[in-house]
């Protein structure tokens, strides 16, 4: 019996380096990867042409809203960027209207998801009210929990230490980790009411507000709640320099934690800000030069598990406000990760092992995503061949994304994903979306 394809002529990226080899896929799945002779019959096959073959990016920070929000982004539209940009499995956040915070509502949410993606989705619950529930959520195959500890969102009352701490002990023994967006409430709003009174409105009181120091505070607090639970806590998008030497220091005491860096936080700083104003107000904000540069130093080091986009689509309508207190955080980020870390590589900034490691193979193991995150016998086939030496104008127009801007607009980048396939089927084609809606798969918690 031939195989179902077999992907012919690629630099295959594998854990002995890259091989110039032919990578055959049967029942989605990788069949082998070996020298064109040595591989079996194929009912079809693709001329690679040369183009890097690497694992599918795994985003495990990607808010796909749908549902009441459907009007920002939907599983087809977030999905399609995301096939668009090299990225094979996304992490759905529970911040939707309604909130995932149940069996009940995570099920709804993946039956829709189901029909409707063109790459595969795992979920994410917030905390529920009845702290009973966090086995039945687990059990319906949500593969985290998220807490924001900037706002309440979910079910769990956010300044208690003894709620959360019995929160984190639960979820403990799921193994399943939290993620945690770590900036302090009472911080931010002290400093947001203070600024509020004296007038000012402008996108750098916004800055102002969403100090260094109210993630640092966020940061130790989640950690005594660690030392106490042993809870797996992979914290978001760390930004500032503060920010990380608390969770390194605690990193070296052995304790069970991971961090996620997002681009933005890596390519963007304050003077971004400046000149973009509301378009690049995000949660938490562009920090300095300095901060950058700590962040980059701790991705190198191999300090850093993931990066991914914290994609983030709002109307543009929402993003311009009069009031900077008014605009939405966040913008669209599937559609440029791969590309502007590519770059990178190839100007010998950043190595071609440490991008695969943080885009593909952490996040699988972080969130055990079961034969995800490397091109070994076995895997799932999740792919995409990029062209490493294409060189481009970002350009937001353009996005499948419902956000249609970027604060990477007009960037040149070199390195484009070229062709995405989701378990063995091409879902992307030269930036083309060449599959159904319902392609993708609904990946749920394997069941213990
Ligand atoms: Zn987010």
């Amino acid at each position: 019996m031939p195989v179902d394809l077999v992907l012919n002529n690629a630099k295959i990226y594998t854990r002995k380096g890259i091989v110039e080899a032919g990578l055959a896929i049967d029942q989605g799945r990788i069949f082998s990867i070996a020298k064109e002779t040595n591989l079996p019959a194929a009912s079809e096959k693709l001329d690679l042409k040369g183009l890097l073959l690497l694992p599918g990016v795994i985003d495990s920070h990607v808010h796909l809203r749908d549902q009441q929000l459907a009007y920002k982004e939907d599983f087809f539209s977030g999905t399609a960027a995301a096939a668009a940009g090299g990225v094979t499995s996304v992490i759905d956040m529970p911040n939707n209207k309604p909130v995932t915070m149940s069996p009940e509502s995570l099920r709804e949410r993946m039956g829709i998801a189901e029909k409707r993606t063109i790459v595969n989705v795992a979920f994410y619950s917030a905390f529920p009210r009845d702290l009973g529930e966090i086995e039945s959520i687990t059990e319906e195959g949500a593969v985290a929990f998220k807490l924001f500890l900037s706002q309440m969102i979910g079910g769990l009352d956010i300044e208690d230490d003894d709620a959360l701490s019995k929160a984190f002990d639960k979820v403990s023994r799921t193994e399943i980790p939290i993620a945690v967006h770590a900036e302090d409430r009472e911080t931010i709003e002290k400093a947001t009411a203070g600024l509020q009174k004296t007038g000012r409105r402008d996108v750098q009181a916004r800055l102002e507000a969403r100090s260094p120091e109210a993630e640092r505070k966020a940061i130790q607090r989640t950690i005594l709640l660690v030392e106490r639970t042993e809870a797996h806590v992979h914290f978001c998008h760390l930004s500032s320099a503060i920010g990380l030497n608390a969770f390194l220091d605690a990193k070296k005491d052995g304790l069970p934690i991971t961090c996620e860096v997002t681009p933005h936080h890596l390519f963007l700083s304050s003077e971004h800000l400046k000149r973009l104003k509301t378009l690049a107000l995000v949660d938490p904000p562009l920090r300095t030069q300095k901060d950058l540069r700590a962040l980059w130093k701790a991705l190198k080091q191999g300090l850093i598990d993931v990066v991914s986009t914290d994609h983030a689509p709002h109307t543009i309508e929402e993003k311009k406000a009069d009031s900077a207190w008014e605009a939405k955080a966040g913008f669209p980020g599937l559609e440029t990760m791969l590309p502007l870390l590519l770059t990178q590589v190839n100007h010998d900034h950043l190595s071609l092992s440490t991008l695969v490691r943080a885009t593909s193979e952490k996040p699988a193991q972080i969130f055990n995503l079961k034969n995800r995150g490397c091109l070994v016998e076995g895997n799932h086939a999740d792919l995409v061949a990029v062209d490493m030496s294409q060189e481009y104008e970002i350009d937001a127009s353009e996005f499948y994304s419902k956000a249609k801007y970027s604060p990477f607009d007009g960037w040149k980048v070199k390195g484009k994903p070229v062709k995405t396939l989701v378990d063995g089927k091409l879902v992307m084609d030269g930036g083309e979306i060449v599959a159904e809606p319902g392609i993708g798969q609904v990946i749920r918690r394997p069941k213990s």
